[in-house]
């Protein structure tokens, strides 16, 4: 019996689809063409509308479908101008595609969205992508213009901070806005996470959106905060739930740390003193000449003692000598 099919709308302006296929690891290949004609002179900017021929092939990643990650793979159009001297020839421009980017427009945003509260590292886990392939989209998203004629109102605005491990920057902002009916945008990214860089890019914001922002969203990270204070006094600061826990996990652990330390502190010198006695009560029962060595052994069990009880009511601060201490301590008291 045949399986059950479905046809789903790619969402890609004036392109047809040739064939789709199904690779044998699974991924989704949509091979199609472009139906614009023409594109803007790379000289002149003239629309030009000669077809010189097409380009190589080009595979890019496109947004999964059921699980599967998708790829799109077409010949770019390529015209010719004939107004320019030596009549040159422009690849066509299009608007779901960058020439020097492996992803569709659509799929750097999925990739963009995946990364608010989340890490590179994980997002190029999920994906199945190079660490670079997730800070290349970054990047390509750095500085790049918002269109602000297509957007209404923001209700909420999200800061992000995306901490990134190589490369020469260390940190970018991801700014996305929440828009009245649900859909999560992604407004820029800033190629660092100062306060003046947040500054700038909420200056950017034409004054008939900011009014219409009512909460901003951020972790609790005092540049963002103090940007939003100061240009956006009325909106509502919201600490996102997903920072919040951060650090009250953060904060349990190092309780538990400090519990777990004090409670090993404790049985050991449980043990010791325990020691210490065991080690007197056999040498009131030793022979005089026999009770020399364990003389030492009991003086030493003490001095260790002392010593060790300094150090957790933190009059010895060296962290090192505690270690040695507690380790001789053990050594000793399994001796007995
Ligand atoms: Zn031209």
């Amino acid at each position: 019996m045949a399986k059950a099919q479905i046809t789903i709308p790619l969402d890609i302006p004036d392109v047809r689809v040739l064939q789709t296929s199904v690779s044998e690891r699974g991924e989704i290949i949509i091979t199609i063409e472009s139906t614009k004609a023409g594109t803007p002179c790379r000289k002149c900017g003239k629309w030009i509308t000669k077809l010189h021929g097409r380009d190589e092939w080009v595979t890019i990643r496109h947004l999964p479908a059921l699980g599967r990650p998708s790829y799109l793979r077409y010949r770019p159009n390529r015209y010719q101008c004939q107004d320019c001297a030596g009549q040159p020839t422009t690849t066509q421009n299009l608007e779901w595609h960058d020439a020097n980017s492996p992803h569709s427009f659509a799929y750097d945003n999925h990739i963009l969205l995946l990364l608010v509260n989340s890490t590179v590292e994980d997002v190029s886990l999920k994906e199945n992508l190079s660490y670079e392939r997730v800070t290349g989209t970054l990047e390509r998203r750095v500085e790049s213009r918002v269109d602000w004629t297509a957007i209404a109102e923001i209700e909420i605005l999200g800061l992000d901070e995306i901490a990134l491990k190589k490369g020469h920057r260390a940190y970018v902002t991801l700014v996305t806005g929440r828009l009245h009916s649900g859909e999560l945008r992604i407004l820029g990214v800033l190629p660092g996470h100062e306060k003046a860089e947040v500054i700038d890019f909420l200056r950017l914001i034409p004054f008939r959106i900011l009014q219409t922002v009512q909460a901003v969203c951020c972790d609790l990270w005092e540049a963002y905060m103090e940007a939003v204070r100061q240009e956006l006094p009325t909106a509502r600061l919201v600490a996102d739930r997903f920072h919040v826990a951060k650090h009250y996990r953060h904060a349990a652990d190092q309780i538990r740390k400090q519990d777990q330390k004090a409670r090993t502190a404790t049985f050991e010198e449980r043990t010791v003193n325990r020691s210490v006695s065991k080690t007197q009560r056999q040498f009131s029962s030793l022979s005089k000449k026999r009770r020399k060595p364990q003389q030492r052994r009991t003086e030493n069990l003490e001095t260790l003692l002392r010593a060790f009880r300094l150090c957790q009511t933190g009059l010895c601060f060296a962290g090192t000598i505690d270690c040695h201490l507690q380790h001789e301590l053990i050594q000793e008291t399994s001796s007995i």
